[in-house]
């Protein structure tokens, strides 16, 4: 077989999404797998709706994801240009071919009578087919008009019949010529049509597999009727399903985020959303969920997607990124939270200058319960700043005397400890409980809710020692304080004032 050439050809009208980065990993998976090439051409024809931090922001977020092409704009290679702007004359050379062999005919329909063509379909219920005026043209009245000046569009002229092509997903289609009315090729602006050009490029680009999303199933036959009329030899087909969000429509702003640079914002890693897009339509036993880059090259294939529509699933794609936060080294991680704080003016330059040396080892301890870089900021809310909030539940259950003596016998510790380190303190609460006969988690519980607010953290001697000596101090004595004053407003309710003599 003819080498394996695959293309990836996004519109710079918006940013990557993820039904997008998904054709690309497939097309790149099947590329690498085969030990052929994978084109990036850039579809920017609608001149009016692409925009060049398009175009920039799908190779940043393509780079993001590691995926690397053979051939495209800037790298260049043996069949660009790669950017269909840059193509015209090509076009124009092949319309030139199809409109001498009498494949394609100007059509002069003003806009207007296209227009009433369209109403009449619409009245008698019928979906619109253009009526094949200008079909019927000769070549000499066609040539007289087009010298007039009259404005024109190209129209392929296509006969009667059907197309079948077998597609390696959907198998066999066949679509009824009836279906298909003698389509434009160009605007009368003289802008190309997606189905024309993409047909033209995929065609020199000599593209061996043409693989992209079901939304294009509709366009195939008529790429198809392009090539036969060019002579040109057809490419594979394989349409990819579509990807809906949890309620069963197509995915889109509404389900959250479907941006790949959105999903780069909220900190997930490229490995994981790369895993999790391969998990969407296509599976390798349908039980095997992680898969590193190298494993999809190897076991990635075509006939292991599934027809029928792939349902994107957040938690999902939290579970593996939480898995690939865990798996990644310590200081990969402590550079995307580092950058993520920043960004998020969780950090500045102050903090950094007093507490920066703390902040890697106060990520290490919460590394593992991370599911996305940005959860670090919530996570270490009481590193970063005051605790000014603490976990109702646990406040209602310490809002008793009894921790008063209890967090006084934790200052006095900690005040005490010269060597203050997570071993030696942990000893110490030891030691304490030991003497006091109480419960070592007596001591633990109100001491992490004093100085964390929450009822859970990481160990809590580790956190203690990061923290200091003065930071801690401070959040149980004020924390005392508060009990305090929270009693004996509850006392002076209980016991009312006495009247006033
Ligand atoms: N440029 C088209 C798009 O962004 C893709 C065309 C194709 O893959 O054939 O949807």
């Amino acid at each position: 077989m003819a080498q394996v050439r695959v293309r990836f050809a996004p519109s710079p009208t918006g940013f990557l999404h993820v039904g997008g980065a998904r054709t690309a990993l497939f097309n790149w998976l099947f590329a690498r797998r085969a030990g052929g090439k994978f084109v990036l051409r850039i579809e920017d024809t609608d001149r009016e709706r692409s925009k060049p931090e398009f175009e920039e922001g799908i190779i940043r977020d393509l780079q993001w994801l590691g995926l690397d092409w053979d051939e495209g704009p800037s790298l260049g290679g043996p069949l660009g240009p790669y950017r269909q702007t840059e193509r015209a004359s090509l076009y124009r050379d092949q319309l030139k071919k199809l409109t001498s062999a009498g494949n394609a005919y100007y059509c002069f329909c003003t806009h207007k009578e296209l227009e009433a063509e369209r109403a009449s379909a619409v009245e008698a219920g019928k979906s619109y087919r253009y009526s094949g005026k200008c079909r019927k043209l000769s070549p000499a009245e066609s040539e007289e008009k087009r010298k007039s000046g009259l404005p024109f569009s190209v129209r392929l002229r296509v006969a009667e019949g059907a197309t079948t092509f077998s597609d390696i997903i959907r198998g066999q289609v066949t679509v009824e010529h009836a279906e298909i009315d003698d389509f434009i090729l160009v605007r009368s602006g003289g802008e190309p049509t997606y189905n024309f050009v993409v047909t033209i490029d995929d065609a020199l680009m000599k593209i061996s597999h043409v693989i992209r999303g079901d939304d294009h199933l509709s366009n195939t036959p008529k790429q198809i009727l392009i090539y036969k009329a060019l002579g040109l030899s057809l490419p594979l087909f394989a349409h990819i399903p579509l990807i809906l969000g949890e309620d069963r429509t197509p995915l889109s702003k509404r389900h959250g985020a479907s941006a790949v640079g959105e999903f780069k914002r909220q900190g997930y890693l490229p490995e994981a959303l790369l895993n999790y897009l391969a998990l969407l339509g296509w599976s390798l036993d349908g039980k095997t969920e992680l898969f590193s880059k190298d494993d999809l090259i190897k076991k990635f294939s075509l006939d292991r997607v599934v027809k029928s529509a792939a349902c994107f699933s957040y938690e999902k794609l939290q579970w593996l990124n939480g898995h690939y936060i865990r798996e990644a080294d310590e200081e990969r991680v402590y550079q995307l939270c580092l950058e993520y704080l920043w960004d998020a003016d969780a950090i500045n330059e102050d903090f950094m200058r007093e507490g920066g040396p703390a902040l890697k080892r106060m990520i290490g301890t919460v590394k593992n319960s991370l599911k996305t870089i940005s959860d670090v900021g919530d996570q270490i809310t009481y590193f970063l700043g005051e605790v000014h909030s603490y976990d109702a539940e646990a406040f209602a259950k310490y809002l008793v005397p009894e921790t008063i003596p209890i967090l006084e016998k934790v200052v006095l510790v900690l005040e005490d400890t010269v060597a203050f380190s997570a071993m030696s303190l942990e000893e110490k609460f030891r030691e304490v409980s030991k003497e006091t006969g109480k419960k070592f988690a007596e001591f633990v519980h109100p001491m992490r809710l004093a100085i964390t607010g929450r009822a859970a953290s990481p160990n809590l001697f580790e956190l203690i020692e990061i923290l200091g000596k003065g930071r801690c101090l401070v959040r149980c004595l004020r924390f005392i304080q508060m009990i305090k004053a929270e009693l004996s407003k509850g006392e002076s309710v209980k016991t009312p004032a006495p009247p006033a003599e």
